[in-house]
């Protein structure tokens, strides 16, 4: 008898997940991970209606129960009405303000990449990728990216922290916790020619190991800070970023990618800053130290 309760409730979550779209059903929040809530209270009507019930997040579950701007039934019976289609392939990427316009920066690898101005291009054009951020209000951090497959479809874009995945059964979407967005595609010939994998292997033995690549993964590490992992293409090669090191993989021929890692006696990433008077929108800053002298843009 219990088992059947818990069973029905299972599957009555099921639904009502589905129908808010796999998230959080207030249109206003990114929440993934959602309570169910009785919109006619549970201790008055004791009845599992789903047409009263309705997911949301624990938060927004919160602010139906107490605070000084409830949200009222009317609107939760709004939310629930929204048709949606599951599960959701965007995401809103929220940084804390930095402190000082010197923390706002983005680790990438070894490397750690700020500028003094206003905008930072870290990569661009690399056919149909790049990669970029910008500093809003002197101390908020801003990125933008694009990932396409080798057929030139689009995998991901990112615009101001608004992160989309291609609507793709391919492409895998994770949004394990507020700040932290991963976008994986399978390690096949669509998205990384078998070479390049194979040359990343020989400095990385695990490499793409689960049959993932990831194609970008963000972490807001502090204030203004933000960790970011993926690859992007460039030229015929590909720059590969994990969380302790950059990978070049420019040539077919070569056994090995060229690997930047962080000096183990030095705990710091090797910064990149651009100067004040440096014109930064008209710089790709890894364009300019590192693909260029390659050959790979
Ligand atoms: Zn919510």
């Amino acid at each position: 008898m219990a088992k059947e309760v818990r069973t029905t409730s299972r599957k009555l979550k099921l639904r009502l997940q589905k129908e808010a779209g796999g998230k959080c059903a207030n249109p206003g929040c990114s929440t993934w991970r959602v309570q169910i809530h009785h919109i006619k209270q549970w201790a008055v009507y004791k009845a599992d209606n789903a047409e009263d019930m309705i997911a949301i997040c624990p938060t927004c579950h919160d602010a139906c129960h107490r605070g000084t701007l409830r949200i009222t039934d009317e609107e939760l019976y709004r939310w629930k009405n929204i048709p949606r289609k599951g599960p959701p392939n965007t995401a809103q990427l929220f940084v804390e303000a930095a402190e000082t316009p010197k923390r706002v920066r983005v680790f990438m690898g070894p490397l750690g990449v700020q500028v003094a101005r206003n905008r930072a291009i870290v990569f661009r054009h690399l056919r149909g990728s790049s990669f970029s951020f910008e500093k809003l209000f002197g101390d908020t951090l801003q990125i933008s990216s694009r990932l396409e497959d080798l057929a030139g479809r689009e995998v991901l874009q990112v615009s101001n922290n608004v992160v989309r995945a291609a609507a793709d059964p391919d492409v895998r979407f994770e949004h394990p916790r507020a700040g932290h967005i991963r976008i994986t595609v399978p390690a096949n010939g669509n998205y990384m020619p078998d070479w390049q994998i194979q040359q990343i292997r020989a400095q990385v033995p695990n490499f793409a190991i689960d049959g993932r690549l990831v194609a970008l993964e963000v972490n807001v590490l502090r204030p203004g800070e933000l960790m970011a992992e993926g690859f992007w293409r460039a030229g015929k090669g590909a720059v590969i970023f994990t969380k302790d090191a950059i990978h070049l993989c420019s040539n077919e021929a070569s056994l090995q990618p060229l690997t930047i890692m962080p000096d183990p006696g030095n705990i710091h990433p090797m910064a990149v800053e651009f100067p004040e008077e440096a014109n930064v929108d008209e710089l790709g800053i890894f364009e300019e130290l590192m693909l260029k002298p390659l050959g790979m843009c």
